[in-house]
């Protein structure tokens, strides 16, 4: 509106220069120039009040979006990524109700938190099933969100609402939903901070998930999916600075390692041998109880932790591995069959370190190797 006033007064101007020099009356040109001095002042007054208004609401705009920043930055889980970004959200975009829904990766459900912003009523997370609405890359992206933004509104019972996609690099991996009483437009302003904050908190889910996906890799052995080498010795560490209950009876060490392996290898050649380490890695895995860490300590050589185990617990154990190893049906390889070497060791005493125990069953294990093999030896 100050740009018509402004470009009206300049109008006007022009047209009563052209009067003057038509007509040759100077009078009556100045007494509208002074007429159009309080029309011109008033617009440029206007003006600048309108840029001051503009102005504050940019600034405001990226406050509050340097504070979504701030939270997402600081958030190393899904959960705390949404908790961060729901409260600041429905804050500065006058929303009464603020819902963000991502895709657990664990549960494959559709994890919904909703906050409102009336005071005394409080959050509420719920898992929605994710039925087929996110994480198909060959799914339209906009039915995707219609479809959880409509999921979100039933289950929620919210109305008036605007929904944002999360997105991946390759689909939709959930969405912000805000909602209100008035059901006049949303403000372009509000818009624009939710598309910023779906993009930020979209890329920190992301790198929340990779980064759990690296640290299974940099912890499981690729070829059997057990546990590797540096996983089983911190959790050796681990366990041995929390072993300290009187109720404890100790923990238990088994060493397992394939015989006569080499031949397997070159007799059979070199990818069999692995399907065979496959299948002993599985067989080791489902023979020790739940609370055990097997793990695949190098090479054709396995080791296990027992918890809570006796010296008598941990010969068993040792045993039931060695026998189910010996029945293992490995003729889908045509492989007659192999056996393992187990050297056990126990800690009665809290404090012995593990370290300890590897090297007891090693040197276990060396003697079940010159015993004949196929064999289990406690220290
Ligand atoms: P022993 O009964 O004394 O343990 O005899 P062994 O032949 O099993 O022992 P040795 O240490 O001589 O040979 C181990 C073999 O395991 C040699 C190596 O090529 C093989 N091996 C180690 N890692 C792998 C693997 O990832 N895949 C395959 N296919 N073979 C492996
Ligand atoms: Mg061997
Ligand atoms: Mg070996």
């Amino acid at each position: 509106m100050t740009w018509r006033f402004l470009g009206g007064s300049f109008g006007l101007l022009a047209g009563m220069a052209i009067l003057v020099v038509l007509t040759g009356s100077a009078r009556t040109f100045g007494a509208m120039v002074v007429g159009l001095i309080p029309v011109v002042g008033a617009a440029a007054w206007l003006h600048r009040q309108a840029l001051l208004r503009v102005d504050t609401s940019r600034r405001t705009e990226a406050e509050s979006f340097a504070r979504i920043l701030q939270g997402l930055s600081r958030s190393v889980s899904p959960a705390a990524i949404v908790e961060s970004m729901v409260g600041d959200l429905g804050r500065v975009t006058a929303a009464d109700h603020c819902v963000v829904a991502h895709l657990d990766g664990d549960s494959g459900s559709l994890v919904a938190t909703l906050v409102s912003m009336r005071p005394g009523v409080p959050s509420q997370t719920s898992a929605l099933p994710a039925i087929d609405l996110v994480g198909s890359a060959d799914r339209d992206p906009d039915r995707v969100v219609e479809r959880i933004a409509g999921a979100i509104e039933a289950f929620f019972g919210i109305g008036n609402t605007l929904t944002v996609p999360l997105r991946s690099d390759r689909a939709v991996i959930g969405a912000i939903t805000l909602s209100r009483r008035s059901a006049e437009p949303w403000p372009a302003a509000t818009q624009r901070v939710l598309a910023g904050a779906a993009l930020e908190a979209a890329a920190a889910l992301q790198r929340v998930d990779s980064s759990r996906a690296m640290a299974a890799r940099a912890s499981t052995d690729a070829l059997t999916g057990l546990p590797n080498r540096r996983y089983f010795e911190e959790f050796c560490g681990l366990i041995g600075r929390h072993r300290r209950s009187d109720d404890d009876p100790g923990v238990g060490v088994l060493m397992v390692d394939i015989d006569w392996f080499k031949r397997v290898n070159d007799t059979y050649g070199h990818d069999v041998g692995d399907q065979v380490l496959r299948a002993v890695a599985k067989a080791i895995a489902e023979t020790v109880r739940d609370g055990d860490v097997p793990a695949r300590f190098g090479g054709e050589e396995f080791a296990v932790l027992l918890r809570h185990a006796t010296r008598q617990v941990a010969i068993e154990v040792a045993e039931r591995v060695r026998v189910a190893v010996d029945q293992l049906d490995l003729s889908e390889w045509r492989v007659p069959g192999v056996s393992v070497s187990v050297g056990v060791a126990v800690g009665a005493r809290h404090d012995e370190p593990i370290g300890e125990l590897l090297d007891q069953a090693d040197r276990a294990l060396y003697r079940a190797k010159r015993g004949g093999r196929n064999q289990v030896v406690a220290a």
